[in-house]
């Protein structure tokens, strides 16, 4: 977890092909229903765009989907999701059916500056100034709430200082899991 342009992408990544094991994020899903033009992916463009979150109901559709194929025997990694209270109770749901439970939750840590400056020079489409100023209203309001949220759930929050070298970054959030 963290604000928009953390860098839960890029760790995200890195932390997958380190243990071996698959990423499921939702924005790369949605990126990709959006390209292949898909129901859901017309859908979900005018909120992504809008710097908005994309509904509950279809995030969770998406990661439900993803951890009902899933063959990682439990080992796998979430990258942006759950972005609002409502997805972590949906989250825990899902994994209960299936015997599963969240080790821990890795927050990159990054201030306001750094994140503006980072946005502001990343460039990908739904990186405009309303949608950035708009993103990050939506991340303080919805989904820094979720790190509480889980501090109250028996999971365990890491926070990793998100700025500096990239590898040093992984380094630090292999160290903080243990690994
Ligand atoms: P990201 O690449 O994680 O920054 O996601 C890009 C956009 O996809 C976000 O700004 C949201 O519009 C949407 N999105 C991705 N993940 C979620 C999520 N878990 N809940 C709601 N919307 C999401």
């Amino acid at each position: 977890m963290g604000p928009p342009g953390a860098g839960k992408g890029t760790q995200g990544e890195l932390l997958a092909r380190k243990l071996g094991i698959p990423r499921y994020s939702t924005g790369d899903i949605l990126r990709q229903a959006l390209r292949d033009g898909t129901p859901m992916g017309v859908e979900a463009k005018r909120f992504m765009h809008a710097g908005e979150l994309v509904p509950d109901g279809v995030i969770l559709g998406i990661i439900g989907e993803a951890l009902q194929h899933d063959d990682s025997g439990g080992g796998f990694l979430l990258d942006g999701f759950p972005r609002t209270v409502a997805q972590a109770e949906g989250l825990q749901v899902l994994l209960a059916d299936q015997g599963l439970a969240l080790d821990a939750i890795v927050n990159l840590v990054v201030d306001d500056a750094e994140i503006g400056k980072r946005l502001s020079t990343r460039g990908r489409k739904d990186d405009t100034v309303d949608t950035i100023r708009r993103r990050l209203e939506v991340y303080r309001a919805d989904t820094r709430p979720v790190l509480e949220w889980y501090g109250n759930h028996d999971t365990r929050v890491l926070s990793v200082k998100g700025v500096g070298d990239i590898e040093e970054i992984q380094a630090h959030i292999l160290e903080r899991l243990g690994l």
